[in-house]
């Protein structure tokens, strides 16, 4: 997959770009707070619908469009040709902000519009058309940090393979929100608990899928890491990588037997996990109103790194958890190229000034096999020059981009 041509408009602090991107590796080059992340994260929207790191979407609009940013729009526009497919792909995102009600001067609301080859679609539509894998600096918080970041990480992953993932997440967060305000009532007003069925069989009907998916998912890269982490560490350590469910199917109830045969959960059809799900909100209602929320579901999974069996959050030294996020990194690599039969772009912040000589030796062997990588930095000396010299070279200053070099191979 390869990105032919990107334009932004009121995007952070693009006002206006339109550039051909080339094959092979780019390299972003500029001081800080020059918009190099901005620009990642204009492409990854493209391929997960969500900014890996603002709260709120109205944050991506340019804050100085025109009418002080309200109402305003925000524009993404990317062509790229995808593997096997004849003609280029057109994908289109508008951020709308506007007011939020009539007085409100600093446009809250924000309403998005997709396009796909000129015609509106719905977001699940287009979902899954453009892949790209990111790589952050600190990456190593993804061990080390809450599960809610690991929840965002999976979404994020899960949502460009499968494409009814991101629908289906939609629909539990909405049920959730919905039930956990129900609870609130019951528990400060009381009233028949009956009142949550519609709830509880909404949140089953959502959840079992993301349960299910996310424990395939991560059983797929179980297997794939471990020869990845090999690759990078070259000794007898093993990763393993698991899923912890923070409601298991196979650990309730009658279906505890079949826990107790080694059935894995990827064996379990989602039909049994979503009836499981459901009996055990039901059962559990009492202590969900006593507290006031919803304890158990996909809104609390989490996954876990072991090395040599011993968590790695809890033991692992800052190395060893830096080579288990690579591992994993490659292994979504190759995981989206096998389950969608398309390289996914890369997307690369200021990573390999992270890394050590050996891995970033590694990991260049890997990107330079894709078909087209985007790289930042502050400071193009850190590259080996024959590497930027097969490169294009960007230069962006304050939100404008300015090429300065061509890549070797422009074929
Ligand atoms: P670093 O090297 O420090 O990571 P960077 O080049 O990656 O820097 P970015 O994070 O891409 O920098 O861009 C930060 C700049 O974008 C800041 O100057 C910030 O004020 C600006 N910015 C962020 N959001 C908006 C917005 N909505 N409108 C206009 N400018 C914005
Ligand atoms: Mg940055």
């Amino acid at each position: 997959m390869r990105l032919l041509r990107l334009s932004l408009q009121n995007f952070r602090n693009y006002v206006r770009l339109d550039e051909e991107t080339p094959r092979g590796v780019l390299l972003l080059v500029g001081a800080n707070a020059q918009g190099k992340t901005n620009l990642l994260e204009a492409i990854y929207y493209l391929a997960t619908f969500a900014s890996f790191r603002a709260r709120h979407d109205r944050d991506l609009v340019h804050f100085d469009a025109p009418g002080w940013g309200c109402p305003a729009v925000g524009r993404i526009v990317a062509e790229f040709q995808r593997e096997g497919e004849l003609r280029p792909r057109r994908l289109e995102v508008r951020l709308i902000r506007e007011p939020n009600g009539i007085g409100d001067t600093q446009c809250r609301r924000l309403r998005r519009e997709v396009l796909v080859d000129g015609m509106k679609k719905k977001l699940t539509e287009a979902m899954g058309l453009f892949n790209a894998v990111l790589f952050l600096p600190r990456m190593t918080e993804l061990v080390t940090a809450a599960p809610e970041g690991r929840r965002r990480y999976l979404n994020m992953v899960l949502s460009q393979v499968y494409p009814a993932y991101a629908q289906a997440l939609t629909a539990y967060r909405q049920a959730l929100t919905r039930r956990n305000a129900l609870l609130k009532t019951l528990q400060e007003q009381g009233g028949d608990p009956a009142q949550l069925d519609y709830w509880d069989a909404e949140l089953a009907r959502w959840g079992a899928p993301l349960i299910a998916w996310r424990a395939e998912a991560l059983a797929q890269w179980e297997l794939l890491i471990r020869e990845s982490h090999w690759h990078l560490t070259r000794n007898a350590e093993t990763l393993r990588l698991s899923y912890h469910p923070s409601f298991h199917p196979l650990l309730e109830g009658s279906l505890q037997r079949e826990a107790e045969n080694n059935q894995v959960l990827t064996q379990v059809p989602v039909e049994q996990i979503a009836f499981a799900f459901h009996r055990a909100l039901v059962r559990r209602r009492e202590e969900a109103i006593a507290r006031g929320t919803t304890t158990i579901g996909p809104h609390r999974d989490d996954f876990c790194f072991r090395n040599n069996k011993k968590a790695l959050a809890l033991y692992g030294s800052r190395g060893q958890m830096r080579t288990a996020v690579l591992a994993l990194k490659m292994v979504e690599m190759q995981w989206m190229e096998r389950r969608t039969g398309r390289k996914p772009v890369l997307l690369l912040d200021e990573i390999l000034a992270e890394l050590d000589a050996e891995r970033r030796a590694n990991l260049q062997a890997h990107i330079v096999q894709s078909e087209q990588v985007w790289l930042t930095t502050t400071d193009v000396e850190g590259f080996a020059p024959d590497f930027v010299r097969q490169s294009t070279v960007w230069r962006l200053d304050a939100g404008v981009v300015s090429p300065v070099s061509a890549g070797g191979d422009q074929s």
